[in-house]
């Protein structure tokens, strides 16, 4: 396939990639004029899209994506894909594939889970939101990209569910680091806390998979001084986007609007700017309740 891609950044270029290993014909652009191994560069985004079959995006938010999408979808042939892979609010989602739609385009939102390791691996998870017949059209790619693609349902579908998930992974995530900063002041063992949590009720992926608390369960980023693995940054914009959608919805989301102005706290006003989103433990550790 002949494959235009936008956004050659710490995802981008790894995806990007890994296609032209699997021997498709890929074309690049990123303003930063970033590069990635194997992938032709283009001057310009419209340069990078034209005659492509299938062009991906992989941008920072939905303000960009809008923009770079007035850009390409003129220069698109009509009945080629376009893949949003981004992480953006559900309304630039659901706009951006009204506007290809309407010029003759297929279109499917794409945001995966799986960080910059999954990018490189070639192991992401796509949630992907568009008609039956993009999401088949993008499919091959997403098997090389990643492990898992599930077509989640109608435009925007692929970006409600990354922002759903995110947000209970945040929530989680805080519900781990306080308990353990509580465990800590009764006097609990880190390690015998470990091991009851995650064999009863109280067991997550945060706890299980991906665990806080350096030195105890598997390998993770507390492991590695608190480097992410997923920034918390990273996790704010997730918690932003989620009550962008919440309120627009009008659903009552009480504990992620708590992780989002947590998180805005440790990212702004604190020392999380830069590590990785379990650094919550080390924030709660040293607190007392005022
Ligand atoms: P990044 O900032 O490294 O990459 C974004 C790239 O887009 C940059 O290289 C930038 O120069 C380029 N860009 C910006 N404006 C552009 C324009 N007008 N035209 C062309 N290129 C432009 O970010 P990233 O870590 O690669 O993340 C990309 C997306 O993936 C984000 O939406 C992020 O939320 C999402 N995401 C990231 C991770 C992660 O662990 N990094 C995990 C899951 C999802």
């Amino acid at each position: 396939m002949k494959i235009g891609f936008i956004g050659l950044g710490n995802m981008g270029a790894p995806m990007a990639t890994n296609l032209a290993k699997a021997g498709h014909e890929v074309t690049g652009f990123d303003v930063a004029g970033t590069t990635a191994e194997g992938v032709a560069q283009a001057a310009t985004a419209e340069a990078a899209v034209q005659g492509a079959d299938v062009v991906i995006t992989m941008l920072p938010n939905g303000d960009i994506l809008r923009k770079v999408a007035g850009q390409i979808i003129p220069a698109m042939t009509a009945g080629a894909t376009l893949v949003d892979c981004s992480t953006v609010d559900v309304e630039s989602a659901r706009a951006v594939a009204q506007q290809a739609e309407a010029a003759g385009l297929k279109s499917v939102d794409a945001p995966v889970s799986g960080g910059i390791g999954g990018a490189a691996a070639g192991t992401l998870t796509f949630m992907a939101g568009g008609s039956a017949d993009a999401f088949a059209a993008a499919e091959p790619l997403f098997e090389i990209m990643g492990q898992k693609a599930v077509h989640c349902g109608a435009a925007g579908a692929g970006q409600a569910a990354k922002i759903c998930n995110n947000m209970i992974l945040g929530v989680t995530m805080i519900a781990t680091c306080e308990a353990f900063a509580l465990a800590d002041k009764l006097g609990l063992d880190r390690q015998k806390m470990f091991d009851v949590v995650s064999t009863s009720s109280g067991y997550s992926w945060t706890m299980n998979a991906y665990c806080p608390a350096p030195g105890v369960g598997p390998q993770s980023p507390a492991d590695n001084g608190y480097q992410p693995g997923f920034a918390a940054e990273l996790m704010l914009k997730d918690l932003g986007l989620s009550q962008q959608a919440a309120e627009a919805a009008d659903a009552d989301t009480p504990m992620g609007q708590q992780a989002l102005a947590l998180y805005r706290t440790f990212v702004e006003d604190e020392d999380g700017r830069g590590r990785d989103f379990s650094a919550m433990l080390p924030r709660f550790e040293g607190r007392g309740r005022s």
